[in-house]
């Protein structure tokens, strides 16, 4: 798996089934979240002590609010892409139904038949891009509420460093 560390940009891999890692380029710690082939990264709240400047608990949770906000913003992009290709597939496999019908009107069987197995095969496409958007939809809602809880710990926080 790669990813851009979300610091220092340093693009760096990792297997999948970690759900630690460290940037080898900042030594930043973060935690994995891998959902629908969506990787997450996360600072880790906790992370070892490093040598060199120590950022303050509220900085990490900024950091996360931020990470969250692109988060939710390329799902809302993959949420609209996979509504919109899943629906036109639907739109061409009604519109292979209709070949299909027409083939049969016309007594054009194997015609009719091919019509029919690619409205078949369109309308499974469809209903996976949906499904997928539907799920990834969810994952989008899960998001935005853990924003709002970083806000809420965020605005807790705030009165100590004012
Ligand atoms: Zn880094």
């Amino acid at each position: 798996m790669r990813y851009d560390c979300p610091k220092c940009a340093h693009e760096f891999s990792f297997p999948d089934h970690l759900n630690k890692v460290s940037c080898p380029m900042c030594g930043e710690c973060y935690l994995v979240h891998t959902y629908q082939n969506v990787v997450m990264l996360y600072l880790d709240p906790t992370p070892p002590q490093r040598t060199g400047k120590t950022d303050d608990d509220s900085e990490r949770l900024l950091f996360n609010i931020r990470l969250l906000t692109k988060q939710i913003q390329y799902l809302e992009r993959r949420v609209t892409q996979d509504r919109i290709s899943g629906l036109s597939s639907l739109a061409l496999a009604m519109l292979f139904v209709s070949f299909a019908g027409f083939g049969l009107l016309m007594q054009r069987l194997l015609f009719a038949v091919l019509c029919a197995i690619v409205a078949t095969a369109m309308f499974g496409i469809g209903i996976l891009a949906l499904k997928s958007s539907a799920k990834l939809r969810s994952l989008l809602h899960k998001q935005v509420g853990q924003r709002e809880l970083l806000r809420r710990q965020m605005s807790r926080q705030a009165p100590k460093f004012f």
